[in-house]
């Protein structure tokens, strides 16, 4: 089975995730994703984040309805874990969570990891970066202010390839596959989602209505649980 592993803050989850996971689910004929809400120690944050139990409930609540999404506490802090100590409150390397991951994985299931380009920018100073992309396939998706046309600029030095076999990509809407030795990226054009979870948290904070970004049981959720005042 081709499974999918969507890692983000997820404060909060919102439609643009989601328009994310459906668009790699169709492309990639995923069996099904995971959402890793990641657990960001203190001293890691850049702005402080909602305690991972906030964050996995509205996992837990936006991807209800989809049968091939999947909550999962594979980055959980230590005692949100439900009673079973798995490990400390350690910052989490996706190649460790891919690792944890495919121990529970068939020999034949196939990984693709799920992320905007925003985050894949950064991707070169990923721990063992390298290893990633050995390890499963990339679907890297579009977002407003950041083009997929420098995907391949993105990648870690000793996997970017010459100029010229990425012209083609150059050409907007990206939308085709970039395959390199060692690398496969599949290209998400405009996903038309614009919604961001900083917006979000800004609207919250300002008292406005959130069901522009998301949907109902997440947006009840924040005003029940008083979230992002
Ligand atoms: P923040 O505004 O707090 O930075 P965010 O909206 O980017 O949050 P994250 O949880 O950081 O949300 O994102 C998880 C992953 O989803 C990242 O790989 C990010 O690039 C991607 N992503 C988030 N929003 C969108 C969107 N609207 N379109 C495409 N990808 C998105």
């Amino acid at each position: 089975m081709n499974i999918g592993l969507f890692g983000g803050t997820f404060d909060p989850v919102h439609r643009g995730h989601l328009a994310l996971a459906r668009a790699a689910l169709e492309r990639c004929k995923l069996g099904r994703i995971y959402f890793v809400p990641a657990n960001v120690p203190p001293h890691k944050q850049r702005q402080p984040l909602s305690p991972f139990l906030h964050r996995f409930t509205m996992v837990a609540l936006a991807t209800a309805e989809e049968k091939a999404f999947v909550p999962s506490l594979l980055e959980a802090p230590e005692e949100t874990e439900f009673g079973r100590k798995v490990r400390g409150d350690k910052p989490n390397y996706t190649i460790d969570t891919v690792r944890r991951l495919k121990q529970s994985l068939k020999s034949s299931d196939k990984l693709f990891l799920l992320i905007g380009m925003d985050a894949f920018a950064d991707i070169a100073t990923w721990h063992e970066a390298e290893v990633l992309f050995r390890e499963c396939e990339f679907v890297v998706a579009g977002r407003p202010g950041y083009s997929l046309a420098d995907v391949a600029n993105a990648l870690p030095e000793s996997l970017r390839p010459r100029a010229e076999v990425t012209k083609p990509f150059h050409k907007q809407p990206a939308t085709g596959d970039l395959v390199l030795p060692g690398v496969t990226i599949h290209l998400l054009g405009d996903l038309k989602q614009p919604a961001s979870a900083t917006a979000i948290r800004e609207a919250a904070a300002a008292g406005k209505p959130l069901g522009r970004f998301l949907d109902a049981p997440v947006a009840e959720y924040i005003r029940k649980m008083g979230l992002y005042k």
